[in-house]
């Protein structure tokens, strides 16, 4: 699986829609791959960071994307980057809310 494959199947994994061979494919190209990583991270915590929004249940992002995760082993630098990611993430889409707040106060 290439860059651009990988990418493109993000969403199916997300989803848990990958299986079998393109699971495994999947997971060693972004095993092996900073860029496909950072990429999933970014997706994953959008994807979910909304779906909790809109549900309005607390965050445990982290705890499910390192669950998500777990097949991948364990570096840990990897975990921080995505709990990175996962903070800024987080921050903006409360600045969203409250921008969105703000505008229907406003109008
Ligand atoms: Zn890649």
């Amino acid at each position: 699986m290439d860059c651009k494959e990988t990418q493109k199947a993000i969403p199916r994994f997300i989803r848990d829609e990958l299986e079998g061979r393109e699971l495994q494919a999947f997971l060693n190209h972004v095993e092996s791959c900073e860029e496909c990583k950072e990429e999933l991270s970014i997706q994953y915590l959008v994807t979910e960071g909304m779906s909790h929004l809109e549900k309005d249940s607390t965050f445990d992002l982290q705890g499910s994307l390192e669950a998500k995760l777990s097949g991948l082993g364990k570096k840990s630098k990897v975990r921080e980057r995505a709990i990175t990611v996962m903070y800024v993430l987080e921050t903006i889409a409360i600045l969203a809310v409250i921008a969105m707040t703000v505008l229907v106060i406003t109008k």
